[in-house]
């Protein structure tokens, strides 16, 4: 069975880098109808705040990827990686080290002016002497002194690591608590994972993760170390290229489907294929497929997926979503066109919402530019014979109205864009928007004739 993990620390929010790696691996599990673990990598107690672990939560919770069983947290398994630690210093395979910082710093003081690569010199490992007093030991695991370890990434290839480059590095500090690459390679063994998917910043910790695994004789789980999601400079992603809190891209109107569809496409590929729905996605995905190189951010493209996934939303689903931008729909009369003239111009559901609030309030003021576009010739004569007719029917649905500015345009033998560009101009305040004859049926012919006389009675 395929046992994957998502293991952040918590020292801020979940950001869209670590979202991707958590879809890799939830897409990889649910394929193989494997398991998906969430564990907190919450040990440095210091670094870690219960309020970055609530925003993963809450993100996870948005986008909808679900984990198998408990969180699992690290700071509840103090006890497990005591034992750990214990057995190995029981079978020899670590030790204690009374090497007091002062004492480091002048080994790496010294070996810098050989011009050596600074590092412990192993001078505990067979220590039998009676320990120096006030010194509260750190423990070492015994790296291997020679030979080569090789492990073969599933997107980076083989990695051969030498020996010399390792060093016997801490697993308990001197307050006794466990570090970093020691826990992660105790959780990964004792949870069972098979594929471990993440960001390549970790590639170099692994091959102490392996001399952990090798000392208590765990199975070493596949590695795949992904390349990490550039900006479109080819720097870093930073904030403020769109590396911020997952929750952000919610309050700024993007659909959990067109993120996580964004993500799956930073650094996988499938053919030259887009568009992939989470069934698709989990039929499709493969970390062999992973690009070696990194992935570029890419915000247009982000837009587009969204302006397709809103596109093709109930009407119902997007009225609820306009709810968390003040937009209240449900006792509209006209409710489903402007829905239906939203979702197609929208790319957000921000900008859904504002664009309903340009419809449904009558302009507060005119765009200048506009104004001078459609305050010429017979614009007065044009809109008052439109309202007559107006006032004369009783429109009810887009052809309806359409069928009122048609008669216009045919009795005083103009084009469109005559009677277009002033009627635009006072229903809206400005040239742009959805089609007139959409508009009017949504706001109603009171509120229609409200616009245009209000415009004829400031521009007299
Ligand atoms: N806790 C690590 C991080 O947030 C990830 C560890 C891992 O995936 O092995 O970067």
């Amino acid at each position: 069975m395929v046992v994957t993990r998502f293991a952040p620390s918590p020292t801020g929010y979940l950001h869209i880098g670590g979202l991707r790696t958590a879809l890799f691996n939830w897409l990889w599990a649910r394929k193989n109808g494997g398991k998906f673990i969430l564990r907190i990598e919450d040990t440095d107690l210091s670094r870690n705040s219960q309020e970055a672990t609530r925003a993963i939560l809450e993100s996870f919770d948005w986008v909808g990827l679900d984990y198998d069983g408990e969180v699992a947290y690290q700071s509840k398994r103090f006890d497990i990686y005591k034992r750990y630690i214990q057995k190995l210093l029981d079978e020899g395979k670590a030790y204690y080290c009374y090497m007091s910082k002062e004492e480091l710093d002048a080994l790496r003081e010294e070996q810098q002016k050989r011009g050596e690569r600074p590092r412990y010199d192993r001078r505990y490992r067979d220590f039998k002497g009676t320990p120096p007093k006030g010194v509260d030991p750190v423990v070492r695991i015994k790296a291997p002194l020679q030979g080569d370890i090789i492990f073969e990434d599933g997107i980076k290839g083989t990695i051969v690591i030498r020996a010399e480059e390792l060093d016997d590095f801490i697993i308990a500090r001197s307050d006794g608590t466990p570090t970093y690459n020691f826990v992660v390679a105790i959780d990964d063994a004792l949870m069972g994972i098979t594929d471990v998917i993440r960001g390549d910043d970790h590639l170099y910790n692994t091959p102490k993760q392996f001399i952990v695994y090798e000392a208590l004789g765990f199975k070493v789980p596949k590695f795949y170390h992904v390349p990490m999601i550039l900006n479109e400079q080819g720097k870093k992603l930073s904030k403020r290229d769109g590396a911020m809190d997952v929750m952000e891209y919610k309050r700024m109107g993007y659909l959990p489907e067109a993120l996580l569809n964004f993500l799956v496409r930073l650094g996988w590929s499938h053919g030259d294929q887009e568009i992939f729905t989470i069934e698709e996605m989990k039929e499709l995905f493969d970390p062999k497929d992973i690009n070696k190189s990194a992935s570029a951010y890419n915000l247009s493209k982000l837009e587009w997926l969204n302006a397709h996934y809103i596109k093709n939303s109930s009407n119902e689903r997007l009225l609820n979503l306009l709810k968390d931008f003040n937009i209240y729909l449900e006792s509209h009369d006209k409710k489903e066109i402007l829905l239906d003239a939203l979702k197609e111009r929208a790319k957000t559901i921000k900008e859904m919402a504002e664009l309903a609030k340009e419809i449904l309030e009558e302009p507060q003021n005119y765009d200048e530019k506009a104004l001078k576009k459609a305050l010429k010739g017979e614009w007065r004569e044009i809109l008052t014979l439109f309202l007559e007719k107006l006032k004369i029917n009783e429109p009810h649905l887009p052809v309806d109205y359409h069928k009122i500015i048609e008669d216009v345009v045919k009795e005083k033998e103009i084009g469109f864009g005559k009677i277009g560009q002033p009627l635009r101009v006072a229903l809206l305040g400005k040239l742009s928007g959805p089609g007139l004859d959409e508009v009017m049926a949504i706001i109603g012919k009171e509120e229609s004739i409200k616009r245009v006389e209000k415009f004829l009675r400031k521009f007299e």
